[in-house]
């Protein structure tokens, strides 16, 4: 899924627990599952040759910044004080993308990184139509802000 999801569901699990032993796991976990539904994003194309590197890194730094954007607007915005387990909450919701970006962009990857990376892969199912794979994470979204 695309950033802005992984991250706002990271966030929102952070915002609900109590302890970083807690959600960094579950933000990371929640990473899996979401993956694992049908959907669109920067890196759809990008095995099968149909989208460049050059375009999904262009797409990504769009991502990265609704992200930010959007974890912002969700929870640091109406808080008196800066949400640091948020942040922290939605990083760990990246994480196996983060894992996964020198291999993607630089066919380089941490022998010790190898596993992980397979096991994110396994569980990736990219659907190259952009409004079927955009309508879960809009749905994901929207109950996040409800839930929040
Ligand atoms: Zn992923």
């Amino acid at each position: 899924m695309l950033s802005v999801a992984h991250a706002a569901t990271g966030a929102l699990i952070a915002s609900k627990l109590p302890h970083p032993a807690l959600y960094i796991p579950l933000a990371i976990g929640a990473h899996y599952l979401e993956d694992w539904t049908p959907h669109w994003d920067v890196g759809t194309g990008l095995t099968n040759g149909t989208r460049t590197k050059r375009t999904a890194f262009i797409l990504e730094i769009f991502d990265l910044i609704l992200t930010i954007g959007v974890i912002y607007f969700f929870w640091q915005n109406s808080a008196a004080t800066w949400q640091t387990h948020i942040w922290v909450g939605a990083l760990a919701g990246l994480t196996p993308d983060l894992i996964a970006t020198p291999k993607i962009f630089l066919n380089w990857q941490l022998s010790i990184l190898e596993p992980f990376n397979a096991f994110h892969e396994s569980f990736h199912h990219s659907i190259p139509k952009i409004a079927m794979g955009l309508l879960p994470q809009i749905i994901l979204l929207v109950v996040i802000w409800f839930l929040r």
